[in-house]
């Protein structure tokens, strides 16, 4: 099975391309190849030999993610994506196309076991974490159909699938990935991190013992807008509960 390419920051790259006998700035030619031009493919690789793209194709590969489903609003400043990852499983993208900007929601996981009561990707549990490339894939897949409008993504938010911070370490990885200028460059600025709530790993992001501490801060952490959810969750489970108990008291004043 060829290794996918898709997703390896330039140092990655390196550690994979070096054994093979190629120099270091190869791996950041084929990194702009792949996230700044979009190159699915080493063929469209034209600064690299036709022998070193055959060699390259031999032993890896480059995948985003296969489009499965595409739903417009009737406006057209709305698309979701059902995209689909190399062994079959897929999570829902979205893009908004807001007056500052064109805005993605992404998934952090297939799936989710967090269990808010309002919510449809809880039904069925959590599959699995999404890795950082997947992420990415997610992320590249809608910017390069911008790209063919003379656009781009301008913010993101992680509030698709998934909680976030329950699957930390990709997270953190693709937050990294995302930010790279050989990637896409953006800022951390401009990425909203929305949670249920998991506070222990809050805390961890915004000690000075974290390398991601100042990152972390520029990053805008919704916890309130959670916080919002997590009350109506109780909420909605609480007025459940008083419902039944009220059917249970009638029951029992008519027996
Ligand atoms: S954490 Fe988010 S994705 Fe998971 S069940 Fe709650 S609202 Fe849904």
């Amino acid at each position: 099975m060829k290794q996918n390419l898709f997703g390896k920051n330039v140092t990655e790259l390196q550690d994979v391309l070096v054994p093979l006998g190629l120099p270091k700035f190869r791996a950041k030619q084929i990194a702009q190849w792949m996230y700044e031009k979009g190159a699915m493919s080493f063929d469209e690789m034209t600064n690299l030999s036709k022998d070193l793209r055959a060699k390259l194709s031999e032993t890896f590969e480059i995948f985003l993610a296969t489009p499965k489903d595409i739903l417009q609003s009737k406006d057209g400043k709305t698309s979701k994506y059902l995209l689909a990852f190399a062994d079959g499983t897929a999570v829902e993208s979205v893009l908004m196309r807001q007056p500052y900007g064109n805005s993605i929601c992404i998934s952090t996981q297939a799936g989710c076991a967090m269990g808010c009561a309002f919510c449809a990707s809880t039904l069925h549990g959590r599959a699995r974490d999404l890795t950082g490339g997947e992420m990415l894939a997610e992320t590249v897949f809608i910017d390069q159909l911008l790209r063919k409008e003379g656009q781009k993504v301008d913010t993101m938010v992680l509030m698709g699938s998934g909680e976030p911070l329950m699957n930390y370490d990709n997270v953190l990885a693709f937050l990294h990935l995302v930010h790279d200028e050989a990637v896409l460059g953006m800022s951390y600025r401009s990425i909203t991190l929305s949670t249920s709530g998991i506070v222990p790993n809050i805390y961890p992001s915004r000690t000075r013992a974290s390398p991601f501490r100042s990152r972390f801060r520029s990053m805008r952490l919704k916890t309130r807008c959670a916080r919002r959810s997590c009350r109506s969750t109780t909420n909605i489970r609480w007025r459940m509960s008083s419902r039944r108990a009220r059917r249970m008291a009638t029951r029992r004043s008519a027996a």
